[in-house]
């Protein structure tokens, strides 16, 4: 019999061809497999047919770990035998199939970690050491299909003794792309600030005592540079934060170990798990009671981020030193994408860092870190991007056309909806310059030419003045492309549909801001959504607040609190007693009472981030945000050890949450609770207040699902206690698992939207 199988999903790059050598040659098939050009594999088999059926078995049961099949489609052929043996044969850059991509860098794994560290192996103290089970894979990779003369490591020819590994069937780097060795591979070399070369013996472990000693190191790594430094040094750490203009805004840390990372961190079972995975996030882990790193690491928060080495060179630099971490964040001047040229490296960073840690590949396409964190047993996402990106969301149906969505305008990536699998892009950033833009344009694009895309429909926020609104119209109209608006907290609760497959849903969407249907400043949304019925709408919020003075209000919270408190209290003399924290001191506190007065330069805002804020300012733990969701992530921080001192019953007027009376009680009880209390209450409040509207709308509806979306949505003690009310009342209550809460899978929700519902 002769039959030609071609297979969707991940399967290039994951030691997939030399699965399928090992596995005809074990059923006794003649024929060839192939790489294609649109990621797939094709194989063509000559044998039995009991041979050809256990083969197809094989196939399913023993893939490779990295190895995620979508589809076999199988075609009997005519004709004689024509094959003498089984081969891995020259790629094809045919492309017939679309839906299947490369993997996701994968971290260095336990067998080659292990001949890392063997004195007596060709590869002992290789940083860049890599075998078909891990190594980079989306960050050097131009052109399908996944060969190495289509990566940037087609720079590094291979020396005799890697062609002999890549070339023999047992070997674990039987064409493995990455393979390399010190002989052959890419070098690491140590450099000053202005990029002259420093001559050592072992760059990398000198650049561990550099880091050790309080300079300051720029390292560059698969998707991009981090800038590195001790977490127990003050000194070089207000010189980064000086350097960087991060006042307050936590670093992430690479520990050396899980073993030193519980040295300093309370890590649950869940949370290792995550931890040591292939993936290597940085968790969000509490900080433990004899917490030790600086205290600049993560200012006022209960928690720090943190993750594991993933490549050699991250193991290699805790090699000469006892540090438990580094600081390891990324290098990205403010509001722009990570660096990944040595160039760019130098010209932005050289004023920043100390040393430089270079290697001499290209990076193809940088992707910073993923961040995550964990509530109770389940993964929440805070940033999608490294170690996941671009494998797919798999959806439960399939979308009639292609859609490619861009997102909204912060913390954003783009997606790619191509039959029943969403592909989210690695973390784009925020989209308000330039470069940002260009980065969103040129990742969507290759995310649609990975996974052999024909895009149908472009998706964007409702907002007319987004970056990503004005991408999307110029894009539909160059291509011809129909175009899809999504009012942001829709999509949101379209994110959450799709990931749990449900029809029907009262979604709870908490952020800090969206483009309502009105046009209003939208945030603490209540949402009906049915596709039985076609529709989804608006059906409760929270009471409108005043931002005095517009986007001031988000950037100085005391604002928000002044505007709130006014409607009940003369805020005069609170406010002068705080003026030192506004810029302009007492001429702005005066402004801020006219403008409330006159309702001069106030819009009004539902947003849920907004009232916690406020919150946070009046418990003075926030008078400046100096990063996004600042003041709302050291409420959570405060509230971990408090109680629900205050027991307040949520206002419920009409469709609508009331929250002043909320701020009054704790500006009241400032003096008689403690902090940890009254921040605990202000949780409370606004978590129940929600559940109990939703559950009031889903009951009246007959919905089941209860969900919980928008950034809010990362904060684990509202969650929490939304959960609690919402399954009280026999509801079910559905939160993100594939997809982050915030805008960072925004573009999903805005792909679905399009692709699957017809509201
Ligand atoms: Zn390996
Ligand atoms: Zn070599
Ligand atoms: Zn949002």
């Amino acid at each position: 019999m002769r039959v030609k199988v071609r297979v969707t999903g991940i399967i290039q790059g994951v030691g997939f061809r030399p699965f399928i050598y090992r596995i005809a040659l074990k059923n006794g098939l003649k024929g060839y497999v192939r790489n294609m050009g649109d990621a797939g594999v094709e194989i063509l088999l000559e044998g039995e047919e009991h041979a050809i059926n256990n083969f197809l078995k094989d196939l399913r049961d023993e893939k490779p770990p990295l190895a995620r099949i979508h589809e076999i489609i199988t075609t009997r052929l005519e004709g004689e035998h024509q094959y003498t043996d089984f081969k891995i044969i020259r790629s094809s850059e045919e492309a017939e199939f679309s839906g299947s991509v490369i993997p996701p860098d994968v971290a260095i794994c336990d067998k080659c970690l292990k001949e890392l560290r063997d004195r007596i192996n060709p590869r002992h103290d290789y940083f860049f050491i890599t075998c078909t089970d891990c190594g980079p894979r989306f960050t050097i990779i131009e052109r399908l299909p996944y060969d190495r003369e289509n990566t940037t490591m087609r720079d590094f020819p291979m020396c005799s003794f890697c062609q002999s590994e890549f070339t023999d069937p047992l070997n674990r780097r039987f064409h493995a792309q990455t393979v390399a060795c010190p002989k052959c591979g890419p070098r690491v070399y140590l450099t000053t600030r202005s990029g002259e070369m420093l001559s050592c013996r072992d760059p990398i472990q000198e650049a561990g005592k550099m880091i050790s000693e309080g300079f300051i190191v720029a390292i560059k790594g698969y998707g991009g540079f981090h800038v590195a430094v001790s977490t127990l040094k003050d000194e070089p750490l207000m010189r980064l934060r000086r350097a960087k203009h991060r006042r307050q805004k936590p670093f992430a840390i690479m520990a050396r170990s899980l073993e030193a990372t519980k040295s300093f961190a309370e890590v649950s079972s869940k949370e290792a798990e995550l931890l040591v995975s292939p993936m290597r996030p940085i968790v969000l882990l509490r900080k433990s009671g004899d917490y030790y790193l600086s205290e600049l690491v993560a200012p006022g928060l209960h928690n720090v981020g943190v993750m594991l080495p993933y490549t050699g060179l991250h193991y290699m630099l805790f090699d000469g030193v006892d540090d438990p971490a580094f600081v390891m964040t990324s290098a990205n001047p403010p509001n722009q994408p990570i660096v990944k040229d040595d160039d760019e490296a130098l010209k932005t960073l050289g004023g920043i860092v100390d040393y430089f840690l270079f290697h001499n590949r290209r990076i193809a396409h940088r992707c910073d870190d993923s961040v995550m964190r964990v509530h109770g047993e389940k993964q929440v996402f805070i940033r999608r991007s490294r170690g996941y990106a671009p494998a797919p969301v798999v959806l439960q149906e399939k979308a009639s056309k292609c859609i490619l969505a861009l997102g909204g305008e912060l913390n954003n990536t783009a997606c790619v909806l191509n039959g029943n699998k969403a592909f989210i892009s690695q973390h784009i950033g925020d989209v308000e310059n330039v470069e940002t833009r260009e980065f969103l344009r040129e990742a969507a694009g290759h995310l649609a030419h990975l996974t052999n895309s024909k895009i149908e429909v472009v998706a964007c926020d409702l907002h007319p003045k987004f970056t990503t609104t004005k991408l999307a119209q110029e894009l539909a109209t160059k291509n011809g492309w129909e175009l899809v608006q999504v009012q942001h907290h829709f999509a949101h609760i379209a994110a959450l549909m799709a990931e749990h497959g449900v029809d029907e849903i009262v979604g709870v969407c908490c952020d800090g801001y969206g483009y309502g249907i009105d046009g209003g400043a939208w945030g603490g949304e209540i949402i009906f959504a049915s596709r039985n019925s076609s529709e989804m709408k608006r059906v409760a919020h929270l009471e409108e607040q005043p931002m005095v003075g517009g986007d001031m209000a988000t950037r100085y919270p005391l604002r928000m609190a002044a505007g709130i408190l006014q409607k009940r209290l003369d805020v005069e003399n609170w406010l002068m007693r705080n003026k030192r924290f506004f810029p302009h001191g007492e001429s702005e506190v005066r402004l801020i009472l006219q403008q409330l007065e006159k309702r001069r330069g106030v819009i009004e805002t539902t947003s849920c981030g907004r009232v916690l804020d406020a919150a946070a300012a009046v418990l003075g733990l926030c008078y400046e945000r100096t990063y996004e969701g600042e003041p709302a992530i050291k409420l959570e921080s405060a509230a971990i050890n408090g109680e629900d001192v205050l027991q307040l019953k949520p206002i419920i007027k009409g469709d609508v949450l009331e929250t002043t009376d909320m701020l009054l009680e704790i500006f009241e009880r400032l003096e008689k609770c403690a902090l940890a209390d009254l921040a605990f209450s202000a949780h409370a409040y606004l978590a129940r207040g929600l559940a109990e509207l939703a559950v009031e709308k889903a009951l009246e509806s007959g919905v089941k699902f209860v969900g919980f979306s928008g950034g809010v949505a990362v904060n684990e003690l509202f969650t929490k206690l939304m959960r609690e009310t919402v399954e009280a009342a026999g509801l079910r209550f559905l939160v993100h698992e594939a997809v982050p809460p915030g805008d960072g899978g925004l573009s999903f929700g805005q792909a679905v939207y399009a692709g699957l519902f017809h509201f």
